[in-house]
């Protein structure tokens, strides 16, 4: 996985604090953190916008 903002090499990691059993995405260069979370309301984002284009 490469990060979005440098296109730096990222690294799983996990945040048993913040969330138990769930893995993120850490950049090793500028240190942006992509959440599964995150990526998974970005599709949902898009499907729904593609619904709505095709709704239309
Ligand atoms: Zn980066």
């Amino acid at each position: 996985m490469t990060c979005e903002k440098c296109k730096g090499f990222m690294i799983e990691e996990r945040q048993p604090d913040l969330s138990p059993g769930q893995v993120v995405h850490r950049c090793v260069n500028c240190g942006l953190v992509v959440d599964e979370l995150i990526v998974q309301n970005r599709l949902q984002q898009l499907r729904e916008r593609r619904s709505l284009l095709r709704a239309a």
